[in-house]
């Protein structure tokens, strides 16, 4: 698809990848008064049409896209070696949405706006020119009063791979990938119960890496079923799938099922700091550092933070959020908690292990959330051992103070 100039050849807007951070922000663009009649041109280098990823997140009332929501869990299971037990999360509920599902209704709601263009080419750079943002997409510049970026940097794309042969621009800085093969199920038999999602199950072996399976039952007789480990390198595919059927015949089903589909992805896990902006280029998603470090969770981080954008460009602001003490305090224990999976001095299954069995799942969630009080996360960390964390924090203080 081609894009159309707007009179003046100049957008209001260029939202640079229409992934989840760059439709999020369309979306409340487009439902923001002051904002939904803006020229907005959004390229992405490949049409949405595809169901590349689910979405799991979890919230007290329903959020913007409750309209997608596929599937919902009021309650989870946590399981490892030393520690199992239901989940109460109430007031929360654990939500899924599809990839697949949630690009067909941004765009839908899109086509309805004829100032909203839509442009299919490789995005090679951004910056700012005469007081204004640029992108450069198939040979050709164009402007914009903002651009919202969420194409990553190329020393950290993810090739999956360069992540870890970059040069670190950030000494001290911790990187890990998440990474995972997911089956959608089906079974001949309702064997699950579609009320319960397995939020970690890390009763699978954990010599290799960090490796845990959630399991999200979407039907009494479907389930999606994923096979994670948190490490610095890939493994090679067939083992995604091997430890995918081992866990399946030891925990779900000894019987027979039928995969119906396959994800894999790959979340990059670091305390690197993503610079918000340069200019008028603002940073957007896993790009603009809203993927939590500690856990690879990024979905509801986007919508926070589309959600600042969109009120500062309504006041007629520049979008950058600045960084909060509380973001700068969560910054820390990332960081903490990324150096000490990444050099092995605790494996995450005992972390979360002695985390789910002395703190209120709605505490942990709230942690993971950025939304914790400070009490709650000193009740946290004195549920770690001292021997192990405290050392790691002074370091971690001790670099912020330098
Ligand atoms: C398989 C998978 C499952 C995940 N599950 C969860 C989950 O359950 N919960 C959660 O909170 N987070 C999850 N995440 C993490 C995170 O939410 C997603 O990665 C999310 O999609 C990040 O949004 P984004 O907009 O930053 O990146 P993306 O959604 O990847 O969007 C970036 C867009 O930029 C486009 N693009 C890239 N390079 C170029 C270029 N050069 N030119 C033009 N376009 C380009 C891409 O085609 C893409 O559409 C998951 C990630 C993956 C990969």
């Amino acid at each position: 698809m081609r894009y159309t100039l707007p009179p003046n050849n100049q957008y209001d807007y260029i939202i640079a990848g229409a992934g989840c951070a760059g439709l999020s922000l369309l979306m409340r663009i487009l439902e923001n008064p002051f904002l939904s009649n803006k020229q907005i041109l959004v390229i992405d280098e490949a049409p949405k049409n595809l169901n590349d990823r689910t979405w799991c997140f979890w919230e007290t009332s329903p959020g913007l896209f409750e309209p997608v929501v596929h599937h919902r869990w009021p309650r989870l299971n946590f399981y490892s070696q030393a520690f199992s037990s239901p989940i109460n999360i109430t007031p929360y509920e654990y939500k899924m949405i599809r990839g697949i599902d949630f690009y067909t209704y941004v765009l839908q709601k899109a086509q309805q706006y004829p100032n909203v263009h839509f442009h299919f080419g490789k995005i090679t750079s951004s910056g700012n020119e005469d007081r204004l943002g640029y992108v450069l997409t198939d040979g050709e510049k164009l402007y914009a009063n903002y651009v919202f970026n969420s194409i990553l940097p190329k020393f950290r794309q993810a090739d999956h791979t360069s992540l870890h042969k970059a040069p670190s621009r950030q000494a001290g800085t911790s990187s890990l990938l998440q990474h995972f093969k997911g089956w959608l199920i089906e079974t001949p038999e309702n064997i699950f119960d579609d009320t319960a999602a397995t939020f970690m199950d890390f009763r699978v072996g954990q010599q290799k890496a960090t490796t845990f399976v959630y399991v999200l039952p979407v039907a009494p007789n479907k389930a999606l079923v994923e096979f994670t480990l948190v490490s610095e390198r890939l493994l090679d595919q067939i083992d995604y799938g091997q430890g995918l059927t081992s866990y399946i015949n030891n925990y779900v089903t000894k019987g027979a099922y039928t995969v119906l589909d396959e994800e894999f992805g790959v979340i990059p896990m670091t305390d690197f700091r993503f610079a918000p902006s340069n200019g008028r280029v603002i940073n957007i998603g896993t790009a603009g550092g809203q993927t939590k470090a500690s856990s690879g969770f990024t979905f509801q981080f986007i919508q926070k933070h589309s959600e600042v954008m969109v009120q500062l460009l309504a006041g007629g602001k520049h979008p950058t959020a600045r960084t909060s003490f509380l973001q700068k305090r969560f910054h820390l224990y990332d960081s903490i908690l990324l150096h000490i999976l990444q050099t092995g001095k605790m494996q995450g299954a005992d972390i979360f292990a002695r985390m789910f069995k002395k703190i209120r799942p709605k505490t942990i969630l709230r942690f993971l959330d950025n939304k914790s009080t400070l009490i709650e996360e000193l009740g946290i960390m004195a549920s770690m051992p001292a021997r192990i964390f405290l050392p790691v924090a002074i370091q971690k203080i001790n670099r912020l103070r330098k």
